[in-house]
Parts: structure tokens; C-alpha cells; sequence
């Protein structure tokens, strides 16, 4: 039975409507069996923490997504630093830059490094999201050391390969979700092919790339074939990976 982690699944989404732990079963049956859900919004923080409490592998990365920036107050900060140490809490997510949403760059880039800041606080690793902003987030990272300090998963990659050894590098890992599966990918099987293994980790990003979280074993499938490797070689070092980067 192979065991795979799916670094960024959003249970909790308001597309399930409130059916998110309904999916882990069948989930499990396929050999998932560890699930990261990332924060979006502030109104999500609650929900999130509730939904992991009493379910067994479901683990959190509380943060603000780029998109919700103009949601960021003082409240919302401190709010953020009592979740990041919560039991089941593994990273601080989604944060980072997505220049095709509604608030200003200046106005995420300051909601960015605050909670960059409160991960580094308390130790914390990111998930990290970027939408056509990579040179300034790469600016970001490099510039407080968070790959080295922290650490964390480049969520949803579909960059080049030497953007994504250049991640790896600085000392991130590289979230492999469905993007792998589209008949015109052409980038992320590149980088998939050429990176050490131990710099892939697995995910869905359910509900916006999967409907179903068994979507993960396809992507892992793909790896396989893009590598020589046995499903049950990718599932273990996939797994190493997340365990390593998100310390659980
Ligand atoms: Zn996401």
C-alpha cells in the first residue's frame, strides 16, 4: 500500500460546502493519508482549525492569501500569531504575491513580509503562492534567508527549470500538483525530469486544480513515468520531503 502527502488541499473551501472531510476516505483508500490545508481568509481561520482538531492527518498552514490582503489589520496579525502555535500547525500559507488579483502589490508585499515574519518568529515553514510576480518574490526570500532560515513549499509551481533550481537552492521545495497532467505542460515536466527528488513534493490544490483528492496519485503516476521510478519510490521520497520541510 503506498502512503503519499498532499501538501495543499483546501477542505475547507467554500466550494464544498462544509463537505471537505467527506472526500478522506476515499482519500485514504487510495493511499493518501496525510492532507496540509492552507489558510485563505481571515473568516477561514476558525473553520480550519475545527476541521483538524478531531481528524486524524489533516494538518495546518494558517495565513492570508494574496488575494484577501486588503483583509490584513492589526487584529488579524495577532490573530495569526496565536494560530501559528496551535497544535497541527506546520506552516504558515497561503502568502506571497498574485499580480492577477484585486489588491495592490504594495498593499501584499506589506502583508507578505509581516506574516513571512511571523513564521520566522515562531519557526514556522511557508507555502508559499506566486502568480507572475517570481522575480519579486524570489527578491523577498533571498533577501531574509527564509529558505534557510525556515524553509517551505513553492505551491502550484509552473515556472521554468532554472527558476525552480534556483528555489531549490535557496533551500525550498517544489509543490508538483496537476498542472503535471495537462496535455500541453511542457515546463513543470522539464523541471520534474531534472530535479533531485528530494526537492518534489505532491499536491492537488482541491477544489481550483482537482475535484478529487485522488487526482495526487495521477500526478504522482506522472512522475513515475517522467523519471523511471517505481510509484512506491516516489511515494517515499515525496513523503521524506514533506515530512522534512513541514517537520511532522
Ligand atoms: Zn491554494
Amino acid at each position: 500500500m503506498i502512503s503519499l502527502i498532499d501538501t495543499h488541499i483546501h477542505l475547507d473551501a467554500p466550494e464544498l460546502n462544509g463537505q471537505g472531510l467527506d472526500l478522506l476516505p476515499g482519500a485514504q483508500q487510495c493511499g493518501i493519508d496525510g492532507f496540509i490545508v492552507p489558510g485563505v481568509r481571515v473568516s477561514g481561520w476558525a473553520g480550519m482549525l475545527a476541521l483538524a482538531k478531531n481528524t486524524e492527518n489533516v494538518y495546518l498552514a494558517p495565513g492570508l492569501h494574496p488575494a484577501y490582503a486588503d483583509q490584513w489589520t492589526p487584529e488579524a496579525e495577532s490573530h495569526l500569531r496565536e494560530l501559528a502555535v496551535q497544535p497541527k500547525v506546520v506552516a504558515v500559507g497561503e502568502v506571497g504575491l498574485d499580480s492577477t488579483v484585486e489588491p495592490t502589490l504594495e498593499k501584499q508585499e506589506i502583508v507578505f513580509r509581516a506574516q513571512l515574519q511571523i513564521a520566522l518568529d515562531t519557526g514556522l515553514p511557508v507555502l508559499l503562492h506566486s502568480q507572475k510576480t517570481t522575480g519579486r518574490v524570489l527578491d523577498i526570500l533571498r533577501e531574509l534567508a527564509i529558505g534557510k532560515r525556515i524553509g517551505g513549499i513553492w505551491h502550484g509551481f509552473s515556472a521554468n527549470i532554472q527558476v525552480a533550481q534556483e528555489l531549490v537552492g535557496l533551500g525550498f521545495k517544489i509543490g508538483v500538483g496537476p498542472i503535471l497532467l495537462r496535455k500541453n505542460a511542457r515546463k513543470l515536466p522539464d523541471a520534474v525530469k531534472s530535479l533531485p527528488l528530494s526537492a518534489l513534493v505532491l499536491e492537488t490544490d482541491l477544489p481550483d486544480m482537482a475535484e478529487k483528492p485522488e487526482t495526487l496519485v495521477q500526478v504522482a503516476e506522472k512522475i513515475t513515468e517522467l523519471r523511471g521510478l517505481s510509484l512506491d519510490e516516489v511515494a517515499r521520497a515525496t513523503i521524506e520531503n514533506a515530512r522534512q520541510v513541514l517537520g511532522f
